[in-house]
């Protein structure tokens, strides 16, 4: 439970800093945001982190990356956990907006030509208990941000089991076949899509994501993948 005086803090100084909880200076204050372990060098598909001169990990060469672009803000660390935990459990969409104004220049400089933003749904189980989709705020921010259209396009056709607990074949089979893409938005003529996530981990999720939009939608060209962390397994 949170205290009442929250609310009221939350009120009157709307920026309480997530991490160290001071008031005034942001969702993230100026001295945590200097914290951040930007990334520097990674795999322009994965996020991996790269030392030598090649731009793609040994695991996207072997495996051919099915998107064709990647962004990502930071590695999970005790920070982003804090910031993905206040994302996803404590119903907090300026963590989103704070997400999205940070995806911004990112993404704007990668020159993707997105025309249509959309989210990895999550189960009506998961959402009736936590009350929205994080992704679909993630969604909601950069779309206002980037000034592209966003809305859902995939339904889930099952209930998928967290994937944090299982082995990368596991997290496969859990994803298989979970996604279809919504009657209503079949005939629709998008060519390039950002699909946003806010944690990859195997990119199995994903993944499945992405192959029920290129087996459904005709007009498709590109995919894009933002998400805010990249966990490194
Ligand atoms: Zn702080
Ligand atoms: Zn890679």
């Amino acid at each position: 439970m949170r205290h009442y005086l929250d609310f009221i803090l939350d009120f009157i100084f709307p920026s309480k800093c997530i991490l160290c909880g001071r008031y005034g200076l942001g969702y993230v204050c100026p001295e945590c945001f200097s914290k951040f372990k930007i990334p520097d060098k990674y795999c322009k598909f994965c996020g991996r982190p790269l030392t030598g001169i090649s731009e793609i990990c040994y695991n996207c060469n072997k495996e051919n990356p099915i998107w064709d672009g990647f962004e990502f803000l930071g590695y999970y660390d005790d920070m982003w956990e804090t910031i993905i935990k206040n994302l996803k459990f404590r119903n907090k969409p300026n963590v989103a907006k704070f997400i999205a104004d940070l995806a911004k220049d990112k993404i704007l400089n990668k020159k993707w030509d997105i025309d249509f933003i959309t989210y990895v749904p999550l189960s009506s189980k998961r959402i009736v208990e936590r009350g929205y989709n994080q992704s679909e705020y993630l969604a909601y921010f950069l779309s206002k941000s980037l000034k592209k259209p966003y809305g859902p396009l995939l339904s889930l056709n099952k209930d998928i089991k967290p994937q944090k607990t299982l082995s990368l074949k596991e997290r496969k089979e859990n994803v298989k076949g979970a996604f279809s893409l919504k009657e209503e938005v079949k005939d629709l003529p998008y060519r390039n899509i950002l699909i946003v996530d806010d944690v990859y981990t195997t990119g199995a999720t994903l993944r499945e994501c992405v192959y029920t939009l290129k087996n459904n939608i005709k007009s498709l060209d590109k995919i894009y993948i933002f998400v805010a962390v990249r966990a490194l397994l």
